[in-house]
């Protein structure tokens, strides 16, 4: 097989009944499920993008048996990584850079993975065969993934292993001579109860004694013992798009992870039992340049997306007349560009990999990643504070149609005669992106997808060349010369030592 067709995505969730559990009840078939029906179209479509002739160049490449994701192909020059981001580029703007974990995001990290078959033959060769396997599996089927990275937040003062029942947070109970058992929760698989598999590996921060912890494998979502258990979806699939134009589209279920006693086959298993390598995972394989690299071309086209809609929110009542209006929509229009600049920083000063492959310059990706965690919240309270009232006074879709009518034509309109159906319209996106639980998730999402950002800053400081920086202080410092000092204040006022020879 090759590229998908969203017929071919649905099709395969159809035939893969997963234990998904939201507000009580077990769904019985995703796909007829209201609160997944419309994201599992939106996934839909981007394979579809795939077969269609305005996107097929951007967004596949010849393989073996036909065209493949762009984003499975290991890159190998600087042209490579710009065609890269023209795909990524491509699949947020059909989401405004609202759906974080489209497929590209989890085809990056298999392709990433496989292009560092040594970090995981550490383990053994055949771990980095297996790595390798999945990787062909994944891309020859174009498959879907979610992934769960994180422990549940128990008792964040103790490691994996020293949480009250050992089990608590996901580990190896026991290795058979099929593979290992695994026991336990991890969080947040976002969009897991409408993907095809679920990838698990840790963030570094395992410790001594985690040993049972340290697991990273991959295996289907309708794997037996697996049970995902969702958070209450803001959108039942009922809600008129009218109201709610963003959540009635993109929104992204996000689930909870129970591991029941899952057999994870030995060839699905990339690392378990070593603390020190699944540390080392997420730098050793340059995962997190190629992920910073979509992840940031993603968040770059929400920033996009939210300063625009501040910007047109102004434009609608005129209060961008006024100074201070204008000075915030500019410095949110300046945020941009440097968002933008981080991007073409990165590859241009991408770095090469022993093997050829190249990966985007990681500082200046975790630099986006710093700035897309504090500028998008901050993009979403411009927006609050220039729609003020207005954005919670719009009525709703059905009193279009009412008696009431004549009155919404009148009291709604905006500046130079904006029709009422246009700035009711406008102020309802804007609601939805900055006021609904649906923006309220989107600001979260921007906040913690790459990690904790207190700590994402922290090892920024710890571990960032700080060469130049230092440097030019010495050379300031050097300026000022020593201070003049009398005899007697070098010694302290002790005239007997002073006056002593050397
Ligand atoms: C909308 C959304 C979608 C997500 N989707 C995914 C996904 O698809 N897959 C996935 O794997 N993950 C996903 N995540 C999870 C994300 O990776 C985590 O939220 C992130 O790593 C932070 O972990 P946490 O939420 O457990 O917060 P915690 O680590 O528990 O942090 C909570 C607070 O406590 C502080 N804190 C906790 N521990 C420490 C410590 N040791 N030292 C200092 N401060 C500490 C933090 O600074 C923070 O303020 C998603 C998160 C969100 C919000």
């Amino acid at each position: 097989m090759s590229i998908r067709t969203g017929a071919e995505y649905v099709r395969r969730l159809r035939e893969t009944p997963r234990e998904v559990w939201v507000k009580g009840r077990r769904v019985e078939d995703v796909t007829s499920y209201g609160a997944f029906h419309r994201p599992m179209r939106q996934i839909a479509t981007w394979y579809d993008m795939q077969h269609d002739e305005r996107f097929a160049a951007t967004l596949t490449r010849p393989g073996a048996a036909g065209p493949v994701g762009i984003t499975f192909v290991v890159p190998r020059s600087y042209e490579d990584l710009v065609a890269r981001r023209r795909a990524y580029q491509a699949w947020a703007e059909a989401t405004l850079g609202l759906m974080g974990r489209s497929p590209d995001f989890l085809n990056t990290t298999v392709m990433a993975f496989a292009d560092s078959p040594e970090v995981f033959a550490q383990m053994g060769r055949r771990y980095a065969e297996n790595v390798e396997r999945y990787f062909e599996h994944v891309r020859d089927n174009d498959l879907f993934l979610t992934h769960a990275l994180i422990t549940p937040q128990t008792d964040r003062s103790r490691t994996a292993s020293e949480q009250a029942d050992p089990f608590l947070h996901m580990g190896v109970v026991r290795e058979t001579a099929d593979g290992l058992v695994v026991r336990g929760a991890r969080m947040l698989a976002t969009l897991a109860p409408i993907a095809d598999e679920i990838l698990i590996y840790s963030l570094p921060g395992l410790r001594a004694g985690d040993e049972k912890h340290a697991a990273a494998f991959a295996v289907p979502i309708d794997t037996p013992g697996l049970r995902l258990v969702c958070r209450e979806p803001f959108d039942d699939g009922s809600s008129n798009p009218f109201d709610h134009p963003l959540s009635s589209h993109f929104e992204e279920a996000d689930a909870l992870v129970i591991f029941d006693d899952v057999l994870v086959p030995w060839d699905r298993v990339f690392l378990h039992g070593d603390v020190s390598l699944s540390n080392a995972l997420y730098t050793a394989t340059n995962v997190r340049q190629h992920t910073g690299h979509q992840t940031g071309v993603r968040g770059l086209t929400k920033l996009q997306f939210a300063t625009g809609v501040a910007m047109r929110l102004a434009q609608a009542v005129k209060i961008d007349s006024f100074l201070h209006v204008q000075r915030q929509l500019g410095e949110r229009l300046s945020l941009i560009e440097q968002a933008r600049a981080l991007v073409l920083a990165a590859e241009l000063e991408h770095e090469t990999g022993p093997g050829g492959s190249v990966r985007p310059r990681l500082e200046a990706l975790q630099a986006l990643r710093m700035l897309l965690s504090q500028e998008y919240p901050r993009v979403i309270e411009v927006l609050q504070t220039l729609g003020a009232g207005g954005l919670l006074m719009m009525p709703s879709a059905e009193d279009f149609a009412s008696p009431i009518a004549p009155d919404i034509d009148k009291y709604y309109q905006g500046a130079d005669g904006m029709p009422s159906e246009d700035r009711v319209r406008l102020y309802k996106l804007a609601w939805d992106l900055c006021g609904e639980a649906f923006g309220q998730r989107a600001v979260q999402y921007e906040r913690y997808y790459a990690g904790d950002p207190i700590r994402l800053f922290a090892t920024n400081y710890l571990t960032s060349d700080k060469t130049k920086c230092s440097e030019l202080v010495d050379t300031a410092l050097a300026l000022s010369g020593d201070p003049p000092r009398s005899p007697d204040a070098r010694t302290g006022g002790d005239t007997s030592r002073a006056e002593s020879p050397r």
